[in-house]
């Protein structure tokens, strides 16, 4: 089952319980009906891979006097067979009525969201829960970000957007082909508009990806930078032993003092060691910056500048 599929059912079922009032229900098929494959003033038309959506949709519109039929077909896709559920309300006056009882005048077109519909302050959940069962679809979150709801209706796509942000959902607007899309591409926005449906389970899923990425981003931080500071302390290491090496050459190694004659011969002795290491091989031990000074010194005796 695709992930969408799966949060569709999840919400499908949420709704006996969220959605009790005439209200609700009554935005829930609004959203279900206006981002459906055919909704004007004569027909309803719906197709949905989804069963949880079919029955959900045929419960709401007998609820509302309807009389629809419901179509099974066998679709394959990719060797793999499913069923499409296929809704039709063939009786004019039944549809005519509906659209009445939702808000909608008779000659008005079916483009925009009726704000007066909104009543309860539930309703637009229901709404917008409606339009995502019916035209949305939403990628596995351990996929890139990915939220849409498609729609033939381009007006309908922009009324809806603009809805969405007056419910404190933004969402940008782009046609492909023949539809147009409201969508969301990063986290946060998709985060908002799952949790505002009310699907506990995307949420859940949505955070478990997150916590795994966040870890493996930071063990692979972690790494990266060990990777660099073993490099730093290699190549300063080898910096050291090249001068130690030339003065013990050319002899100058004894004309250190003895404190940075031991620092040297550590330094030789221990070429992968870090400065706080070679801090505390010291008899007596120094101070890490005391080492950093002595090798300083070293360097610089080796190089001829004292
Ligand atoms: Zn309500």
């Amino acid at each position: 089952m695709s992930y969408s599929k799966e949060l569709k059912s999840e919400l499908c079922v949420s709704v006996k319980t969220t959605f009790k009032s005439k209200c609700c229900r009554s935005a829930l098929l609004t959203g279900l009906l206006l981002f459906t494959n055919t909704f004007t003033h004569e027909k309803i038309k719906s197709i949905t891979e989804s069963e949880s959506v079919a029955k959900l949709t045929i419960k709401l519109l007998k609820e509302f006097g309807l009389t629809p039929n419901l179509y099974e077909t066998e679709k394959k896709n990719d060797g793999e067979i499913y069923l499409n559920y296929k809704i039709t309300v063939p009786v004019r006056r039944e549809v005519e009525s509906l659209i009445k009882e939702l808000g909608y005048g008779s000659d008005e077109p079916l483009d925009h969201i009726k704000r007066e519909l909104i009543t309860c302050d539930k309703c637009s959940h229901a709404l917008i829960m409606g339009a995502f069962l019916a035209g949305g679809f939403v990628n596995p979150p351990e996929n890139a970000y990915h939220l849409e709801i498609t729609t033939s209706n381009e007006a309908l796509c922009r009324d809806f957007a603009d809805y969405l942000s007056e419910c404190g959902l933004p969402a940008k607007v782009t046609t492909r082909k023949s539809s147009s899309l409201v969508y969301y591409k990063e986290s946060a926005g998709i985060e908002d508009f799952l949790s505002y449906i009310g699907s506990q389970k995307a949420l859940f899923d949505l955070m478990n990806v997150k916590i795994f990425r966040d870890l493996r981003n930071n063990a692979n931080r972690a790494a990266n930078c060990d990777a660099a500071n073993i490099d730093k302390v290699i190549s300063a290491s080898k910096l050291h032993i090249e001068s130690i090496k030339m003065l013990i050459e050319d002899g100058r190694i004894e004309l250190l003092s003895s404190d940075l004659r031991m620092t040297a011969m550590l330094r030789l002795e221990n070429s992968e060691a870090t400065l706080a290491e070679l801090a505390a091989l010291h008899d007596p031990p120094i101070t890490k910056s005391g080492v950093n000074h002595r090798l300083k010194k070293i360097i610089e005796f080796a190089n001829g500048q004292k």
